[in-house]
């Protein structure tokens, strides 16, 4: 059988670890084989990085970058030093993967995508998944639910797969026109995460230019994906509260765990190695293979903890990133993550005032810059409040599994 990479992704969900760990091995053999290749060619973006930033009069790379958008270089730093100082809560969910998993002799990286709990596959037709969107959105209040409801029943929506159509889902919008969203729907629970996503940036739309002039009828990606995680926070939220039984709210919480683990802390992690490959380089180093995976290595190790191996595969990870080549792109995951965390446990803490914050938020597209935007919505991003609260949040869910089990 030939390994692609979706299957890679499902093998990697296997309960059965020989299954994942001979599919990891195998994935990364020839990331392995070519890494002088791969070395340098990230060596000549980081270099391309360098000369343009330097074209500009700018201190670094990282300044360069962030300028387009006016985010100051501390956001960046910041966001790193409290995630690594907070590493707490992603070395205890590590602890709980190995204690229920059995894992005796130790985390490995093909571990952390297994599911702790199963969960029945249902089945879930159109109309429900609409329904779940809209109830999983309510504590946006009624004027979003009923502009949700007409976007559903207007049909801005291309459901279903069909012959000739291209796969996963996107949603698009020009001003003037209400937002399109694409879909290849197919009745599972996670099919309804991304409708509630694609809905997110559809709304985000939708409010933006019904509230602006066409200049500033569009959002920076910075705040792109807050619109969207938002509104799977909200849905995750809602289905934990609402769990028929134990086994749903623990299958539910792994979920929502998982989460942190992709989103937060890893793209941190991410984040902190573009950065540190950058700063050798500006000083003066080469990135060698050797360098690179040295370097990769050892920030997961630091992540992760003592109760994980690193092997020479995970080492060469980031051989396999291809936003590594987008120029700092991937800390906007995690920025992007936390806002809608700390947004979401606002709305559910203040309710209302918090939620006409949040519309405003939606309604703003690009008439602000986009951390000046986040904050009046009751985000600071330059202050470590949000990441802290994400943690803690975190911190939170563990409880409860472990209250569960
Ligand atoms: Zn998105």
């Amino acid at each position: 059988m030939r390994l692609t990479n979706a299957l890679y992704g499902k093998f990697q969900q296997s309960p059965d670890r020989r299954v994942r760990k001979e599919s990891y091995l195998a994935l990364h053999k020839p990331y392995l084989a070519h890494k002088n290749m791969l070395a340098s060619s990230y060596s000549a973006i980081v270099k391309s990085h360098i000369f343009s930033a330097r074209a500009r009069n700018y201190p670094s790379t990282l300044h360069a970058a962030l300028d387009a958008n006016n985010i100051p270089v501390e956001v960046y730093h910041n966001l790193i030093k409290t995630t690594r100082e907070n590493t707490g809560p992603l070395q205890r969910y590590l602890r709980l993967r190995k204690k229920i998993l059995n894992l005796t002799d130790g985390v490995f990286d093909y571990d952390l995508r297994a599911p702790l709990f199963s969960m029945e596959q249902k089945h879930y037709s159109w109309q429900q998944a609409t329904q779940m969107v809209m109830e999983g959105a309510r504590l946006l209040g009624e004027d979003y639910v009923q502009q949700l409801k007409q976007g559903f029943e207007k049909r801005w929506i291309d459901v279903y797969e069909n012959k000739g159509k291209r796969s996963g889902a996107y949603s698009s919008g020009t001003y003037g026109v209400h937002p399109y969203v694409l879909m290849n729907y197919n009745g599972t629970l996670n099919d309804i995460f991304t409708l509630t996503h694609e809905m997110g940036h559809a709304l985000h739309t939708w409010y933006t230019i019904n509230n602006q002039p066409i200049v500033y009828g569009d959002y920076p990606i910075f705040l792109a994906e807050v619109a969207s995680t938002a509104n799977e926070a909200l849905l995750e939220k809602h289905l934990i509260d609402n769990a028929a039984d134990k086994q749903e709210k623990l299958a539910l919480l792994n979920t929502t765990l998982d989460g942190f683990n992709s989103t937060f802390y890893r793209q941190i992690l991410f984040a902190e190695f573009e950065w540190r490959s950058h700063e050798l380089v500006e000083k003066g180093e080469a990135l060698t293979p050797d360098r690179l995976n040295e370097l990769f290595g050892a920030i997961y190790q630091d992540y992760y903890g003592g109760e994980f191996t690193v092997l020479d595969e995970t080492k060469a990870l980031w051989s396999r990133v291809p936003h590594f080549y987008y120029n700092y792109y991937v800390f906007q995951y995690s920025t992007s993550f936390v806002a809608s965390a700390a947004l979401v446990s606002k709305i559910i803490e203040e309710g209302q005032p918090a939620r006409e914050r949040y519309l405003d938020f939606l309604k703003s597209g690009r008439s602000r810059y986009a951390m000046d935007t986040l904050k009046r919505a009751g985000v600071d991003m330059s202050s470590s409040e949000p990441v802290l609260r994400t943690i803690k949040r975190m911190g939170s869910l563990l409880d409860q599994v472990e209250e569960l089990l």
